[in-house]
């Protein structure tokens, strides 16, 4: 069960401590409040725990400070729906909305090389309009012998280069708490002139207790992907860990599953269930078209196989995009043969353009059906 309470209750405020006080003398229920500071106003979150399906909600309603109460299935109690249409399906991060309701493109560089090539990446994506990217610096290799990413080394000119062009946020992949501190070290001399999204890759899914550490710090917005090989459930039940540990700034990424089903592409691209997270959770979807097809194939109509499956989830209401571009795919060091490049970007952005115009046409057509 879920109290939400009045805006601005502050927890020093005397209607609060009665609160409590009420909810100490229920038998068998714990609580955990949760407190998020938006632009406007205070909101406060109080999760029951236990013993709570016989409380009645009338009395419950009534006790101080509540504004409203929301029971909740045992899926999901921080991330999901519930029924419940009123609570936040968006967070604001470095000034960037992230939303069930729209649409942030991450095109970047699979993994950072040189200075230059980041520097090529940024400046072109400011001249059309793009202020989020996405650079890999910690590179999880499926073999031990492969480059494994230039790490902490490549921080400061990567967030400065960010800063100089006017890039808000770069999604970076982690694969251990210590990574989390070098780019806040990195960030913190640099003079924090960007914005980091944490990347939780597909290989640490259900890495737990990465996921407990990035779910207890606040100050980065979280991208989960998919496990490839587990359930849409177990991955959801990633995302709520994170939650769970108090950060909720999580977007659920779709990065195809491994099958040979799905080739010739890499994975079996699965972006038919943007609308079901969607339904099932308040957290916007990324799609991974890059990591899905894995391949630069052309389709006879002249489309690229990423072009189309990229539209494909953005028909389907994606709310961001991570794509790989390279200024010079045949010198990256990771995943060249996937990669975009610069000359194809403003067709990429005409081509995303029309497939959200299409989705948002087709909402308005649902709306008069409803
Ligand atoms: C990536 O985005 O660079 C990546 C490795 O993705 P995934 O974890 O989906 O394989
Ligand atoms: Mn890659």
């Amino acid at each position: 069960m879920i109290l939400i309470l009045a805006p601005d209750t502050r927890t020093d405020s005397a209607e609060f401590r009665q609160l409590e006080e009420s909810l100490g003398r229920m038998p068998n229920v714990r609580h955990r409040i949760h407190q998020e500071t938006g632009e406007q106003q205070l909101l406060t979150e109080v999760y029951l725990i236990g013993d709570t399906a016989s409380l009645p909600m009338e009395d419950i309603s009534n006790l101080p400070a509540v504004e409203r109460v929301v029971r909740i299935s045992e899926e999901y109690r921080v991330l999901g729906r519930h029924k419940d249409n009123d609570r936040a399906t968006h967070f604001e991060y470095n000034g960037v909305r992230f939303g069930q309701d729209n649409l942030n493109l991450f095109a970047g560089l699979c993994a950072v090389n040189t200075p230059e090539h980041v520097e090529i990446m940024m400046r072109a994506l400011q001249e059309h309009g793009q202020v989020c990217t996405r650079m890999g610096a910690y590179k999880p290799r499926t073999n031990p012998y492969s480059f494994q990413g230039h790490g902490k080394d490549c921080l400061p000119y990567v967030f400065e280069l960010a800063g100089k062009y006017g890039i808000k946020v770069i999604a970076m992949e982690i694969t251990h708490e210590m990574h989390v501190r070098e780019i806040r070290e990195a960030l913190a001399l640099t003079g924090n002139p960007t914005g980091v999204m944490l990347q939780i890759g597909t290989r640490n899914t259900q890495n737990f207790e990465l996921l407990k550490y990035v779910g207890r710090q606040r100050e980065f917005p979280v991208l989960l992907k998919r496990g490839f090989g587990i359930t849409l459930e177990e991955s959801l039940n990633a995302a709520e860990y994170l939650a769970s540990e108090g950060n909720r700034n999580v977007v659920f990424g779709l990065r195809g599953m491994k099958t040979n089903m799905g080739e010739p592409h890499r994975n079996f691209v699965d972006f038919a269930h943007v609308p079901v997270v969607k339904r099932l959770t308040r957290m916007p979807v990324c799609i991974d078209p890059s990591h899905s097809v894995g391949t630069r194939d052309r389709a006879p109509d002249g489309l690229l196989d990423v072009m189309h499956v990229t539209a494909q989830g953005v028909i389907a209401g994606a709310n961001m995009i991570l794509v790989d571009f390279h200024p010079e795919p045949e010198k990256a060091l990771v995943d060249g043969p996937q990669a975009l490049t610069l000359d194809e970007l403003p067709w990429f952005l005409d081509d995303i353009r029309i497939a959200r115009e299409a989705y948002e046409k087709r909402q308005e057509l649902a709306s008069q059906f409803q």
